[in-house]
């Protein structure tokens, strides 16, 4: 039904290789774990499910945009898990979405607040806990396991360095698309308890303009940290497309066979082709991709 130890393959991308290019470009396909609990959503989740069934919760609860893939994750996640699942989700009016829908089909609550109560998760979860202890079969506020957005969670770290632990060879260079840069940290992890440090570089394509807070946070989560930041490859910022993207992206699934998508793999896929272009990797070095999964941003663009 669902294995939670599955160890995703790892795709060679030969074929979209500029011809004069000598560089290995190998695709690590989380995307394969699930359709929904999908790529870098389950890494973070893992080890939350894991410490949720531990301390005897019921329920959890979360919070995302309308198309968040963090929400659905969880959805799907708590359906497989036997937890009840709640959704906190940004906006004013109900909104219908195929993200909301499926969520829903997968048993999630959903429980909509504005923008700036969104703001403040203590008083959204507050304001959820209200509505929701009037009612006859309420579970009790210690039943429930609360998860930040987008999964940033300290035990989301250790779920994500598990992917280096996973690896079959060094690799030269690490690429991931970053959002909260959850993700890249717990690569980082990953690579300093593999000590592959002196070997492999890793490299974060926020998909955000912006953000160089993002390193104080990666700073914050792992003293010490070593890793390359490409900015440039934001598209305008979050969620925000050109027709080049949609170009690009069509060209490379047509190519592949892969599905890869406009808010996060499919800009850092087109920032490693750009930087392979530019010569910015030695020859032959062998450059790892990880496909973050994350498939029905899709659903809310057209090609
Ligand atoms: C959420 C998400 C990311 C961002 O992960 P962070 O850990 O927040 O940086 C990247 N790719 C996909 C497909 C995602 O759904």
């Amino acid at each position: 039904m669902f294995d939670s130890d599955f160890v995703s393959p790892i795709s060679s991308l030969k074929r979209i290789l500029p011809e004069n290019s000598d560089v290995i470009l190998d695709l690590k396909r989380d995307d394969l774990i699930h359709p929904f609990i999908s790529g870098n959503k389950w890494r973070k989740l893992k080890y939350i499910i894991e410490d949720a069934k531990k301390t005897g919760k019921k329920a959890l609860v979360t919070f995302g945009g309308a198309w968040s893939n963090h929400l659905l994750a969880t959805a799907c996640a708590g359906a497989v898990f036997n937890f009840k699942t709640f959704g906190i989700v940004r906006g004013e009016e109900e909104i219908q979405n195929p993200i909301l829908s499926l969520c829903k089909l997968y048993g999630m609550e959903i429980f909509q607040v504005s923008r700036s109560t969104y703001r403040d998760k203590n008083q959204a979860r507050e304001d959820f806990f209200n509505s929701y202890k009037n009612k006859t079969d309420a579970l009790l506020q210690d039943d429930f396991y609360t998860i930040p957005e987008g999964g940033a969670h300290p035990l989301a770290l250790k779920g994500c360095s598990e992917i280096i632990d996973e690896l079959p060879h060094k690799y030269d260079h690490i690429f991931c698309a970053c959002g909260t840069a959850t993700t890249l940290s717990g690569l980082i992890i990953g690579v300093q308890n593999n000590h592959l440090e002196t070997h492999t570089q890793l490299h974060g394509i926020p998909v955000l303009s912006g953000v160089d807070y993002l390193k104080e946070e990666i700073e914050n989560r792992v003293p010490n940290a070593q890793y390359n930041w490409h900015p440039q490859y934001h598209f305008g910022g979050y969620a925000k497309t050109t027709e080049e993207l949609m170009n690009f992206i069509q060209s490379f699934s047509s190519r592949t066979g892969i599905l890869i998508e406009p808010i996060y793999t499919g800009k850092m896929m087109y920032g490693v082709l750009d930087l392979i272009k530019n010569a910015y990797f030695k020859p032959e070095s062998k450059i790892l991709l990880l496909h973050t999964g994350g498939l029905t941003g899709l659903l809310g663009k057209n090609v």
